[in-house]
């Protein structure tokens, strides 16, 4: 069999795109939906063709089925989540005006909206670009939003560095092509881009097929894993001495999806795998992406993204092509490695006289909702102050540059919208996160965003009356093994169970054993766990925790150290 033959159907519908063009601009023009090879392409562009899950048995007023309701989630690209409030406000408009009214804080610190239909789909897109963001490569087979640690700390210059840099990564990383412009920000009549006059413009680092799956990286500090470096296919923490970062330890091969019927799929960590110099991070990035370039797996996507890569190779031999694509030798990596994590919710001073507030956004959705109107409550905040802002991985959102004389003020608008500060909320809801799952993602089994919040008001009751309240405890959701939101990482994970012989519909898998630094693997705690007994499954663990826990020992920590068999062995 030939190498052509061996690779599968996406990387056919990559290369003979002419650049991530396809038929994209011509099908916009109709009313249908996107053809399938379409529908893989768009992702490139930042834009999931869905359908809303909800409406899909819905019948028309004769009684034939409607059929599916095509919708589209546009992602939007920021680095480390940096957004002004101009840029803030220009989305919570094109939310209301071309989406379902809602906006999305993603768990990559970037802003997703849904439910857009496709004949407000280029109105959407070029909204965004006009706020000077993109969806290019906010997904896709590229490198995706490159994640930073979002505090807007001033009293040294280490934040502003990292940001600085996951800026320079991300512009540097990003494709070339001229597609998305000819096709989204043009008006009317350059609306058809003709690829029999197509001229191929320079693609440096992903040549014409871009790479055979999804490519993440983050930028950490060791005391503060906020934006889960051990998840990523690349990391670089930060090794600081005083003021100043030496370089940074590069972490390679994490990755959370999994598919539980393919045995040859796996939840990886990463692997710290060299040490490298501020002025060297872009150019190993490059290498890195390269590698993974020419030696991915392209015939079968399951086994793709680089943790296979490594895994088939061995990190001495990827660590050996990488030093030969950046031509150098690399050293191995500093000592120092994650401590701690920090979800920068409430009040804090960043140093040079002005504060900043993290305000919890639950399962990242902002919209009004009853008495809780965190949309209106963020746009009047935007709008009085005009503070520069910044989405953290914990789908939440820090207000910057505060004034002290305006807190109360400040105070005041967030009750006045039922937005709850620091102390009103328990740390296991600031530390949980879950993905959209239904009715929009086309691959969920389970619900996840829309279950979670029950979840943890059941979860709160239960830790209230074991006296855990204080404790923290992360718990991260997915309507499914992709894992989206990191679900194998935190001290309790939640994920949607792939329906098997009689059916699992509504069932999850409940993992236990990771902790909120995100540095270990979690296990499986039970397994087809119905979506009413995950509560009354958890507390038996919790009761087991409260009775045997040393000093200090959080209920990861624990959870780890008893191990999976003596968990399982619980009395449900
Ligand atoms: Fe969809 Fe699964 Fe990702 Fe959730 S984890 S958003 S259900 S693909």
């Amino acid at each position: 069999m030939s190498d052509e033959l061996k690779r599968s159907h996406v990387e056919v519908i990559k290369e003979t795109s002419h650049q991530l063009r396809g038929t994209l601009a011509e099908e916009l023009l109709h009313d249908h939906e996107f053809g399938k090879d379409s529908e893989h392409l768009i992702k490139n562009h930042g834009i999931y063709q869905q359908d809303d899950r909800d409406t899909r048995k819905a019948k028309n007023a004769d009684g034939t089925a409607r059929g599916k309701q095509y919708i589209f989630m546009v992602r939007t690209r920021i680095p480390g989540g940096k957004v002004t409030a101009r840029q803030f406000l220009d989305h919570l408009d094109v939310c209301d005006e071309h989406g379902n009214g809602t906006l999305r804080v993603t768990t990559r610190q970037g802003f997703q909206l849904h439910g857009v239909i496709k004949h407000e789909l280029k109105a959407a897109v070029k909204k965004i670009n006009e706020t000077l963001l993109t969806t290019l490569a906010a997904c896709g087979d590229v490198e995706r939003n490159v994640m930073c640690c979002p505090a807007p700390i001033k009293n040294n210059p280490v934040h502003d560095q990292m940001q600085a840099m996951a800026d320079a990564i991300a512009e540097h990383l990003k494709p070339r092509t001229t597609a998305y412009h000819e096709i989204w920000l043009t008006d009317e009549a350059g609306e058809k881009t003709n690829v029999a006059e197509f001229k191929p413009v320079d693609e440096p680092i992903y040549g014409t097929v871009y790479l055979p799956r999804k490519f993440k990286t983050a930028i950490a500090l060791p005391e503060d894993n906020c934006i889960d470096i051990y998840t990523q296919d690349l990391g670089f923490l930060a090794v600081v001495e005083g003021d100043r970062i030496l370089g940074y330890n590069v972490l390679v091969g994490g990755g959370q999806g999994k598919t539980p019927s393919a045995e040859k799929t796996f939840v990886a960590i990463a692997k710290r795998m060299a040490f490298v110099t501020p002025e060297q991070v872009v150019g190993v990035a490059e290498a890195i992406v390269k590698v993974q370039r020419d030696f991915g797996n392209r015939e079968d996507r399951k086994v793709a993204r680089l943790k296979y890569t490594i895994h088939n190779h061995g990190l001495a031999w990827f660590k050996s092509k990488v030093e030969e694509y950046y031509g150098q030798t690399l050293p191995e990596p500093n000592p120092v490695d994650v401590t701690d994590v920090d979800d920068h919710i409430g009040w804090h001073e960043q140093g040079d006289g002005l504060l900043f507030l993290g305000i919890n956004i639950e399962c990242g959705r902002i919209k009004d909702d009853g008495a809780l109107r965190m949309k209106t409550g963020l746009r009047t905040l935007l709008q009085k102050y005009g503070m520069t802002t910044r989405l953290t991985a914990l789908q939440s959102v820090i207000l910057c540059d505060i004034k002290p004389a305006d807190k109360p003020e400040i105070i005041r608008i967030l009750s006045d919208h039922g937005i709850k500060q620091d102390h009103e909320l328990t740390l296991l809801r600031r530390y949980s996160i879950a993905c959209p799952a239904f009715p929009t993602c086309g691959l969920s089994i389970t619900e996840s965003e829309r279950a979670l919040p029950g979840i943890i008001d059941e979860l709160d009751l239960e830790m209230a009356k074991l006296g855990l309240q204080h404790d923290r405890i992360a718990v991260h959701m997915t309507g499914c093994p992709n894992g989206c939101a990191r679900p194998y990482t935190p001290d309790i994970g939640l994920v949607g169970k792939q329906a098997g012989v009689g059916g699992a519909l509504g069932k999850y898998t409940i993992y236990l054993g990771g902790n909120a630094q995100g540095t270990r693997l979690a296990y499986i705690y039970q397994d087809a766990v119905p979506q009413a007994e995950i509560v009354s499954t958890l507390a038996v663990a919790l009761r087991f925790y409260k009775a045997n826990r040393l000093t200090g020992e959080s209920f990861g920590d624990f959870c780890h150290r008893k191990g999976q068999s003596e968990l399982q062995s619980l009395q449900i």
